[in-house]
């Protein structure tokens, strides 16, 4: 397998934070760094030694940007495949670009996960208004709608909550292919972010446990408060993901955990992700390191705990105030929260905060999962404080 070691030049596909935090790891490592996305002075773009601005389906710019690179990775995986494939005819693409049409499919996924033996969310592909209908009869109500591909952070997602109510959600994401799922009435979100190597080797970070405000993650807390035995079985069904996925890179596994011992497959990433950020502090080596490790051909490295604890919060938007015109008129208090112990703050370098993007997040370790995500959610609050 072919190493791509320091000194040579690592392409990223997409420009938002998780790329930028991967050019984090990749500058430390001494690699060199080249992004391409459709946006200017982005959060990558900021930190990379060249970025190419072209709209995905210019294939001409994927392909020069990635003459110039030596393995290109995606951070985002609403990259078009047809990008992967044209940036794959001039350098190494890592994971391979059918993991990425995979996952930028919620039918395809699924089916995936669901043919590997995994048990996953009940769920009908609906392209037609006849397998709606057929579909809400199958899972009945409530249930969930969503869009197959191109749907974030609850984006493209609607709740029915009764078979008449269907046909309009259908109509209201645009009537085109959607996934129907049934509604879980979940104990918790957990996911397992997983990176598996070249050689094959595997390994990950433990179980998290994810909240979400609005369909946005807002708080992960490591390690999950989960028995020991659901913790292995998240677990062991991340590694055989991506074992089964041929995976040479980072994946994430969503998964709801249902009480009883049984955990429903949500969905994957195939790439670092929000609930793996705590990994930066609380771990010896971070998601963005294993992704930078992986996707060379090095050896991945052994996830060592830094704190027994440790949480996450978002940092949105929401925490600047406007006035009517949008126009920000104050900041968060950052003094107030720099001057806490524990307390890691991260930004992202963009230009326009706005209600609902993530601007940034808080990382507190501490020696007790609870304690560390009141810490992180009060630390957060205290932005709004007056300094
Ligand atoms: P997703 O984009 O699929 O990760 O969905 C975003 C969030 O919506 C999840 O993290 C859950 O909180 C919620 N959600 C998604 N699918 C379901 C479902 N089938 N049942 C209940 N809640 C769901």
């Amino acid at each position: 397998m072919t190493r791509i070691v320091p000194g040579h030049t690592m392409g990223i596909l997409g420009s938002g934070q998780l790329g930028r935090m991967l050019a984090q790891s990749a500058r430390q490592h001494g690699y060199r760094v080249t992004v391409f996305s459709p946006d200017g002075d982005s959060p990558t773009g900021q930190l990379a030694d060249e970025a190419f601005v072209a709209p995905y389906d210019d294939l001409d710019a994927v392909r020069g940007f990635a003459a110039g690179a030596d393995v290109v990775t995606f951070e985002f995986e609403n990259v078009p495949e047809a990008t992967a494939r044209a940036a794959a005819e001039m350098a190494i693409v890592r994971p391979d670009p059918t993991l990425l049409y995979v996952a930028q499919n919620r039918i395809r996924e699924k089916t995936a996960v669901e043919k590997a033996g995994y048990p996953v969310t009940p769920f009908r592909a609906v392209r037609t208004a006849e397998e709606l209908e057929a579909a809400v009869v199958a899972l009945g109500t409530p249930a969930v709608l969503k869009t197959a591909s191109s749907g974030y952070d609850g984006k493209g997602q609607r709740r029915v909550d009764a078979a008449a109510t269907a046909g309009a959600a259908w109509v209201s994401l645009g009537g085109g292919e959607c996934v129907l799922e049934a509604f879980m009435r979940f104990e918790r979100e957990l996911s397992v972010v997983v990176a598996r190597g070249t050689d094959g080797k595997v390994a990950d970070f433990g179980v998290f446990e994810n909240h979400h405000e609005e369909h946005i993650l807002d708080a992960t807390v490591s390690p999950a408060r989960v028995p020991p035995e659901v913790a292995e079985a998240a677990r062991d069904l991340a590694h055989g993901i991506a074992r089964h996925l041929d995976l040479v890179g980072v994946l994430c596994v969503e998964l709801f955990d249902l009480g009883g011992g049984n955990l429903a497959f949500n969905e994957i990433a195939p790439r670092p992700h929000n609930s793996g950020h705590l990994t930066i502090e609380a771990f010896s080596v971070s998601q963005f390191e294993q992704q930078l490790r992986a996707v060379c051909g090095l050896p991945l490295g052994e996830p060592i705990r830094r704190a027994p604890a440790a949480a996450m919060v978002n940092l949105l938007g929401d925490l600047w105030t406007y006035d009517v015109d949008g126009t920000v008129v104050a900041e968060p208090q950052w003094a107030t929260l720099l001057r806490r112990p524990q307390t890691h703050l991260h930004l992202y370098g963009k230009k326009r905060p706005r209600s609902g993007r993530k601007m940034g997040h808080v990382t507190v370790l501490g020696d007790r999962p609870d304690v560390a995500l009141a810490q992180a959610r009060s630390a957060r609050s205290a932005l709004l404080a007056s300094a």
